[in-house]
């Protein structure tokens, strides 16, 4: 799927953040909004009972510059508000790092995508992390996290834990035509904290995290992440039973498994420009240099998540690598994930 991002819709990050707060309060004949935290918001639609456990989250900013998620949780609560979405259940709705979107960073002082399950008073993004365990996915059965590349992507992509093929068979029945990558390792990053995926999965529940192409705000990327995000909905109304039938040679994705997360291995390491994400590369292509040489694919496979900051420090991820898979695999006894560190 070729993935064009050339329209940019016409707003900025503080619009968007000033539309989630006025709609604090908003009730309509559908639906009723009100605050649960700060950033964080509750739709009632009409004849749910209130204070319910909400069934469903949406979150957007997990990553401060990543914008595009935004716009997709208001055009959701306009949606829900209009009567044009109307599930059966409460949906909450969050806005991760708005310091840091603000600040157009990725964060401020720690990833919040890493400070999960910390329980830290330490910097602005732990106090965070805390706050959306808290009031947001403690309410919640199912979390849908809006993501986007820092490099560009030839395609949007979802990204999530695989631990059972009912999770995979949601996945892949809400799926409009975008690869699957696959993880089966906690703690793929190597830090302390734990990411929205892994923190969820050690709450028995399940995050979908989806990657709308390259950071900004893009039309493309908008509307691809409304179409996840309402299939989404539409889809936890269901019954769920029919997944309990399927079979993994049933599911239709495109699956890529994470095989190998590279890591810096010295202050010369770096990546050759112009490297995407699902760029497809042969094991033994050149894809960078270090002090000790040339920096070569240990498999072939899909780039994912390049990296060129110029911080990075040793131990830091380079990039990964995907592998394409037929759904069997997944099942087979040992065939765990490796995150190679090289
Ligand atoms: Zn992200």
């Amino acid at each position: 799927m070729k993935y064009t991002r050339y329209i940019v819709l016409k707003t900025t990050i503080e619009l968007e953040i000033q539309k989630f707060q006025d709609s604090i309060h908003r009730q309509s004949p559908y639906c009723a909004v009100h605050e649960v935290a700060p950033f964080v918001i509750r739709a009632t639609p009409t004849g749910v009972r209130a204070g319910t456990q909400a069934r469903l989250g949406v979150i957007a900013l997990t990553h401060g510059n990543e914008v595009i998620g935004a716009p997709i949780v208001n055009h959701l609560i306009e949606s829900l508000l209009a009567g044009s979405l109307s599930p059966g259940f409460e949906v909450q709705f969050a806005l991760g790092n708005v310091s840091a979107a603000r600040a157009n960073q990725r964060y401020i002082e720690n990833d919040l995508n890493r400070s999960f399950g910390l329980n830290s008073t330490e910097n602005p993004e732990t106090i965070r992390a805390r706050e959306i365990e808290t009031f947001f996915f403690d309410k919640c059965d199912i979390v849908l996290d809006l993501h986007q590349t820092i490099q560009p992507s030839l395609s949007p992509f979802f990204f999530a834990h695989y631990y059972s093929l009912k999770e995979l068979a949601f996945l892949d029945s809400i799926n409009p035509g975008l690869p699957v990558i696959v993880t089966l390792d906690d703690k793929l990053h190597g830090q302390k904290g734990e990411t929205t995926n892994e923190f969820l999965k050690s709450q028995d529940k399940f995050c979908l995290t989806v990657e709308l192409g390259q950071k900004g705000f893009f039309e493309e990327s908008f509307k691809c992440g409304v179409e996840v995000a309402k299939n989404f909905i539409r889809a936890v109304g269901e019954p769920t039973e029919r997944f309990d039938q399927l079979t993994l040679s049933g599911i239709k994705s495109r699956l890529l498994k994470l095989e190998v997360g590279y890591r810096v291995q010295d202050p010369g390491s770096r990546l050759h420009p112009g490297i995407v994400n699902l760029q497809e590369v042969n094991k033994g292509d050149e894809i960078g240099v270090s002090d000790r040489g040339p920096i070569v694919a240990p498999i072939s496979g899909y780039i994912l998540f390049p990296k060129y900051n110029s911080n990075l420090t040793i131990g830091q991820e380079l990039f990964c690598l995907c592998r394409e898979i037929q759904p069997g695999e997944l099942s087979q006894q040992g065939n765990t994930g490796r995150y190679n560190i090289r």
